[in-house]
Parts: structure tokens; sequence; C-alpha cells
């Protein structure tokens, strides 16, 4: 059957965006049709009906005009991609079909709209263009205007995916068949193929050079083909589904990955850096504990800065010395905080500017943001470290203030296209307008009173609806005295509607009036959107600034707050903390015992030998998150701390399955230990917790044994190594450089209470049933595990006693003779463990 020409039109707009829900503008509706309608009506949950009459089944769902933006948001989030296209021209002055055109296409990378986008944290578009071994990495966040290139080892692909967790990912279209593009798939984050001829390196170059309006790209410092061929492609990917020349992109700045610690996916995971393992949520996280940003675009920049630390001594120092400062006087830090909480998001505000799709609330907090900085830039102005100075150097932008000032008025709508916008005053015509408008309304006024004057109607109004605009009211009483020249509109139940010659004649200068005012805010508001344009490198700029200075206040307000002291951070090996602290544990328990710690050429792997929840993982991963927060540039949790900086961390810590994977704890486990193995240098810092605990307690042991081993021999990098295989404190005498401690516990009969203070020496004992009664395990179990442990203890081979029966009389039967000292063969035997170990030492 024939389709019906806005059918035709319609078919003819989805061919060309296949791949996305098209939202097709239908007077106050946005439509979909045939699958697009049928996945709408099922993520949204609205009504699926059909079009086209009894011969035509199309499937149709709708969404409205006006409150269209919760729907796309939920389309977004659940991983489509939107095409928007709207109408073209007024449908009243159209002849035919009415034109239409897609306007914009969103999709889960180019997000604009608050209500989708998470104002704590950037949204990132990613292109990956891979060659050979290695792969150009470009970055987009097109809410802020964030524009990054890097190049990457091909294997480090999946990590820098983990530390960014971009919500889309572009690939050229060769790496369909390529085996990445299989495994990005499972990730679960859209990825689209792009043309092949947008990376071609001419292209891409011309890309970028048109966008920046320069002849050379040699001021970014784009030193490697590959990062241009990605920033080249993913923009223009972006221009093309934005239909927009993204202005606010401004600058392009080359990532390094090399110049940062490198922070992988298990070390984000397993230093709960973000978000905590167990409740997948942002408590019980160090950013948690950090993040006291009072503005979204601190907040954003600190998650960065927490997966970024930095390696270079001067730019830590830099970051240190602010917060010293800043520390120094609570005065300044609160004056400061009291401007920055009155800043918005004027990285995102400014971005729609550009974009086109702001409003006058947003010029307005723009407004009241840069007119915050005068202030500030004077209570920063006696500061004498770098990063402070620097601040107070930027540009307040009073031009855009002033602007904004004199034409937006204070109680701006939202909507540009309602009026009520520009100021009075800013321009003569509105004002002209507005006072036609103002004195016929007035008027108005004057005709009700005169008509009920002279009709005698005392209840008469003169009123107003968008049906029959305004109208001449009496009730039903009064009909009686209503003039002839009244023509009679309506009938209501209590009452008749009628009009004037007078009346219509006064409503069309209003409502065209109206009409004009409203058309001539709309293009002055979008002049005044453009002239703020001209800024926005300038206002990009002191954001950044702004970031930083929230950044460094939040890291002070802990600093004081929790009693953080100034690391030494220094090119040197050694890591030494005095009563160092973990940051997050000791903010969820109330008595918290501080340790020291050491770990320098001569201690360069410190066994921990100690029973379950003495606190091991807990002392690891302190000096794990001390260095890191050290090289973020925070004041740290300790007495004092020097920290030679590290290049990685390689947290192998706490027993989890990767289910999703297929992975059992013993495999991700050994995978992990086989990256640590693998690439960590002797200016890591490597934390090792229970090794070797997935599997049985002889292939554990032997395992543990040989990975000390081979980090203390092949890389001799910081480790800590903490482990319940009471066999391994042999290391020490075999190792110059291997120190054993144990964490102390107070023993009272059969009570045990954990000190959770780090000693040195090792221990054998492991006090696991004595654990398991503090855990609450039933009295009779934890009675039957003693009889059963005397028992090992008591004979070589578990297998043996079990051959030979586990009843209670058997039991004390061999407690009897065991005492006796019959069965004993060897006082110190504990069994096959021990003569393993034997074994193990005698190679050594
Ligand atoms: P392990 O790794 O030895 O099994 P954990 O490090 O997981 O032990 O610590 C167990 C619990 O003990 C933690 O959840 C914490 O509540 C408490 N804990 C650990 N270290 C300390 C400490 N230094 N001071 C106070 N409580 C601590």
């Amino acid at each position: 059957m024939e389709h019906t020409p806005a059918m035709q039109q319609y078919m003819s707009i989805k061919s060309k965006y296949p791949d996305c829900i098209l939202l097709y503008r239908m007077g106050d509706f946005y439509e979909m049709f045939f699958e697009d309608a049928k996945t709408a009506s099922r993520i949204l949950d609205i009504t699926l009906t059909t079009r086209g009459g009894a011969n035509s089944h199309i499937p149709l769902a709708g969404i409205p005009y006006h409150s269209a933006e919760p729907y796309i948001t939920r389309l977004i989030k659940s991983n489509l991609k939107v095409a928007v296209c709207e109408q073209m021209e007024d449908p009243r002055h159209a002849k035919g079909i009415v034109k239409r055109e897609v306007v914009r296409i969103i999709s889960p990378g180019s997000v604009m709209e608050d209500g989708i986008l998470d104002s704590r944290a950037n949204n990132y578009i990613m292109c990956i263009y891979p060659a050979d071994n290695r792969y150009g990495i470009a970055l987009a966040d097109i809410s802020t205007g964030e524009f990054t290139a890097s190049v990457i080892d091909s294997k480090l692909i999946f990590n820098e995916l983990s530390r960014i967790s971009p919500s889309e990912i572009i690939l050229p279209a060769s790496a369909e068949k390529a085996e990445i593009y299989d495994k990005l798939k499972n990730l679960g984050i859209m990825i689209n193929c792009t043309e092949e001829h947008s990376y071609w390196y001419d292209n891409a170059e011309r890309t970028l050079k048109n966008q920046f309006n320069l002849l050379s790209l040699d001021g970014f410092g784009l030193d490697d083909k590959l990062c241009i061929s990605a920033a080249g492609a993913l923009l223009s990917y972006l221009k093309d589904i934005q239909k927009n020349n993204l202005i606010h992109i401004t600058k392009i700045k080359r990532h390094y990955p090399e110049r940062y610690m490198y922070i992988d996916s298990a070390t984000k995971r397993n230093l709960e850096i973000l978000s905590n393992v167990k409740n997948n949520s942002r408590h019980g996280t160090l950013l948690e504990v950090i993040d006291k940003t009072v503005t979204t675009i601190g907040a954003r920049l600190l998650k960065r800065w927490l997966l970024q630390p930095l390696t270079d001594v001067q730019e830590i120092r830099a970051r240190i010395e602010a917060v010293e400062e800043l520390k120094s006087s609570n005065m300044i830090m609160m004056e400061i905080e009291e401007e920055l909480r009155c800043i918005a998001d004027i990285q995102r505000i400014i971005g729609r500017i550009a974009y086109g799709n702001s409003n006058p609330r947003g010029l307005l907090g723009l407004k009241s943001s840069l007119m915050r900085l005068p202030r500030l830039k004077g209570i920063l102005a006696g500061l004498r470290s770098m990063l402070l100075k620097d601040i107070v150097n930027i540009d307040c932008n009073e031009s855009v203030v002033e602007l904004i000032e004199r034409s937006i008025k204070e109680d701006a709508s939202s909507i540009v296209t309602e009026g009520n916008v520009i100021r009075q005053g800013y321009n003569s015509q509105l004002d002209e307008l507005r006072s036609i408008e103002k004195d016929t309304r007035h008027y108005l006024a004057e005709i009700e009173e005169k008509e009920k004057r002279e009709t005698g109607i005392k209840s008469l109004k003169v009123r107003y609806n968008r049906v029959f605009g305004y109208f001449i009211e009496v009730t039903k009483s009064n009909l009686g005295l209503v003039p002839s020249h009244y023509i009679r509109k309506q009938t209501q139940a209590n009452s008749e509607r009628y009009i004037t010659e007078e009346l219509k004649e006064k409503e069309s200068i209003i409502l065209s009036s109206r009409e004009r005012i409203c058309s001539l805010e709309a293009e002055l508001f979008h002049g005044i959107v453009n002239e703020i344009g001209s800024h926005v490198r300038s206002i990009q700029e002191l954001a950044e600034k702004i970031a930083i200075l929230d950044c460094l206040l939040s890291y002070s307000k802990i600093a004081l707050e929790y009693n953080y002291c100034k690391p030494d951070v220094n090119e040197g090996f050694s890591i030494s903390i005095v009563s160092g602290r973990h940051a997050v544990v000791e903010r969820l328990c109330n008595n918290f015992v501080s340790n020291d710690s050491i770990l320098d050429e001569n201690n360069s792997l410190i066994l921990i030998t100690g029973p379950n929840m003495a606190g091991k993982s807990t002392f690891l991963r302190q000096i794990a998150l001390i260095t890191l927060m050290a090289q973020c540039g925070s004041f740290v949790p300790a007495e004092s701390a020097s920290i030679g900086i590290v290049d990685r961390i390689f947290p192998r810590v706490g027993a989890y399955d990767d289910l999703a994977h297929g992975q059992s704890t013993f495999m991700v486990e050994m995978i992990e230990t086989a990256n640590i193995l693998n690439n960590a240098t002797h200016k890591s810092l490597v934390i090792l917790d229970e090794i070797g605990r997935g599997t049985s307690t002889y292939d554990g042991v032997s395992l543990a044994w040989a990975i000390a081993e081979y980090i203390h021999r092949n890389i001799n990098a910081k480790t800590l190594f903490a482990t319940h295989y009471h066999h391994l404190n042999k290391l020490e005498t075999q190792f110059s450089g291997i120190r054993n401690f144990n964490i102390a516990v107070h023993e009272s009969g059969d009570e045990i209470t954990f000190l959770h203070k780090i000693v040195p020496g090792g221990t054998d004992k492991s006090y696991g049933i004595q654990a398991a009664r503090l855990a609450g395990i039933p009295q009779q179990v934890i009675e039957r595990s003693r009889e059963i442990m005397s028992m090992i203890e008591m004979e070589d081979e578990l297998g043996d006693i079990l051959s030979k029966g586990t009843d209670s009389d058997t039991i004390k039967e061999k407690i009897v003779r065991f005492k006796s000292g019959k069965s004993r063969k060897n006082d110190k035997d504990s069994g096959r463990q021990m003569a393993l170990f034997e074994s193990l030492s005698e190679k050594n």
C-alpha cells in the first residue's frame, strides 16, 4: 500500500539514521514509528498504537514535545542514540508537506542536557584509532569543551578505558573485524564505527586546523600522527552528529599517560578510589573522604586528579605548598569557600552558550559567578604559592558581566520564546512595543469599568482565554441588560460570553505586540549569546583555575579537619611513614590505631603475618593510599611521611570473583599477580594481600613464596606482603632486604583482642578458631574444631586421621595417647607443610 506523504518523508529521513531512534516532530508531539515505536514503548512505558487507518498497521508511539527531555534521558541511559527531527517551517505557512530535518543526534557521549549529565562527573566520548601495537586515543567532553589526545600501548587500552569510563566509543569502520571490537562490545558501552577517511592523517589534520582556525597544529604539541588521526576523526564525528560547529572546543591538549602514576582498573577497584567494591557506591571510598569541593567544576577535576596522581616532584610540591598556605589561615579558607559557593557550573554554561542552546538562567548564573571573581582575586592577592598566584591572574571578564547585567532581567523566564527576558532600557524598539502592550492592557481595564457603568451590570468582566482571546462575560441573571452591539460568542452554564468591535481592535494590538515582543526578545537574546560566545576560551580558562582552587581548598579542609600532615615528596626510593592511618577506615571506626612503616633499600619487602581481622589489609592499603594521596598533591593521614615517588601502585588485595567474565577468585588473583610480576618496576609499590589463598595450602604457600622471592630478586620494588602462611617468615633469614612484621594480638585464656599494632618479627599463630568464635560461630562447632585441631596437631597426616575415624571417643583416646607421648613423632613437626618448607629453604 502506498504510504502517505508524511510517512514517505519519515521513511526517507529514517533511512539516513538507521542506528538512531528517530523522533519525528508532528505538531506538539515527537512521533516514533515501526521498530523505534516498539523499542520506545517498552523502555519508556508509553502506549504503542497504530497509524494509517484500518488497512495499515504501522506501530506508533509518541512523546509530548514540551516534556520530551525525561523521555530522551531514558532512551540515552538505555544506551540508545536519538535523532531529533524538527519541523523546519511553520505548518501554517507550509505548501504541501512540512519541511523536516534532523537537527541533532543525541548519544550517550554527546549529551548537553543537564537532566542527563551528572554534574559531578565528566561525560566522555572516546575515539580509539588502532595501529599495530599502539593506539591513538582522543577524548572529548562536549558539555565542557575538554578535548585531549594521547597515544598508548595497545596492551593498556582496557586500563585506560577503566580509568576514563567513557559513555561512548568511536572506532574506524575497519576495526569492526578486529579482535578489539569484540572485546569492546562486551563492555556495554555504545560503540560506533565511523568512516575510515576521517582518520586519514591529512583529513584529520584539516579538521583540527579548521576547528582552531590555525595554519599549523604545532602549538598543541601533537607530536604523534596517531593523536591527530584520532582527534580529527572524533571531532568530525561530533560535528556531524551535533550539526554544530562546537566553537567551545577551543583547544586540544596532548596528554602523556606516562607522566602520571599509572592507575589501572585493579588499582582503582582494589584501593576503592571512586567506588566501593562491596556496595558499588561512593560510600567508603577515598573520593568520599577527600571530596569537599563546593563547585561542580571542582568536583569533576578532583575525580580526575585522583585517577591521575602526578609523578613530577615540582608539580606535586606546587599543590602541596598551596594547600599548606591555604591551611594556615582559617579565615582565608572560609572567605574563599564563601565565594566559591556562589560559582555555578560555568564550564557547562559556557559550553551551552557556545553550542547555542543556552537559556537566560544560564546567563544569569554566569554573571553571578563572574561577579564573584574580583573579590576572590582580592582574597588571594597576598598569597605566595605559585598555583594560587596563578589564579590571581585570571581575567574576570567584566565586559560579560556588564553585558548580562544591562540586558537580562533578574527574574527572566527560562524559555526565551516566551519573552520577559530582556531588561527595560536595553533596546528602544522593545521598550516601545512593551509600552504599547502595557497601555492597551491598561485600556482594557478601563473598558471593563466603562462597560459596567454603561450597562449597569456590576459583575461584568473582561477576560481572556487562548481560544477566544479577550471577551466580556455576563452572568445569566444580567442577560437582560446586555446591549445590542455585543456579539455573543459562547454560552456557559452560568454566563454568556461576548465580544465587541472595540475589544477586538485592542486585542489585535495586544496580541501582535506580544508576538513581536517575543520574537524581538529572542533575537536580542541570541545577539547577547553570540557576543558572550567570543569570550568562550577566556571563560573556560578561568573555570579551570577556579576548579583547581576548589580542589586545593578541599585538600586544605580535609588536612585541617582530619589532622593530616604535609608529606615530603621526593625522588628517592624510600617510603617512610610515622603514625600512618587509613584515610577511609579511620573515618568509619572510632579508635583507629596508627602504625609506622618504612620501606627502603634495606627493608624493601615487608612480610606481615597475623590472623584474619588483625588489620593486615588495612595496613597495606593505608600505605598505598598515603602514597597515592601524596602524589595527588594532598596532605596525608600520618604524623609525618616521606614519600619517594612511585611510578605505579600494584595492589593485589582481597578475594573477589570476576563472575561476569567467568573467572574464579583464584584466576583473578593469578591474572592480577601476573600483571604485577610482568610490569612492576623498581619504582613501583607492590601490595600483595594473601596471595595463593584461592588454592590448596601447598600450592598457595609455594606460589606465595616463589612470588615474594621473584619480586625481591628480579624487580626489587617496594613491596608489602601480607600472608597468614607463617612459613614465609623464613624468607627474612635468607634475604637481607626482607623484614618480618606481625600484628599484635592480646591473648587472655581463650579470649583474643586485636590490637591492630604492627610489631617487628613473625608469628605462627593464626587464631582462626578464636576469630570464628568472635564472629558468632556456634559454640558446638567451635568446641568440635578445637578437638579436631588437637588431633591434627598430634598426627602427621590429615588423611591418616580420617581413615581411622573421627568420632569423639576415638579423638579422646588419641589425646590420651598423645599426652602420654606415645604417638608424637616430632615435637615441632606440624606435618607435610613444614617438610615442604624445609625443602624449599634448602634449595635457596
Ligand atoms: P585482615 O586483613 O588482617 O583480615 P583487615 O585489615 O580487613 O584485617 O581489618 C579488619 C577490621 O579491623 C577492619 O575492618 C577495621 O574495622 C579494623 N581495623 C583494621 N586496622 C585497624 C586499625 N589500625 N585500627 C583500628 N581498627 C582497625
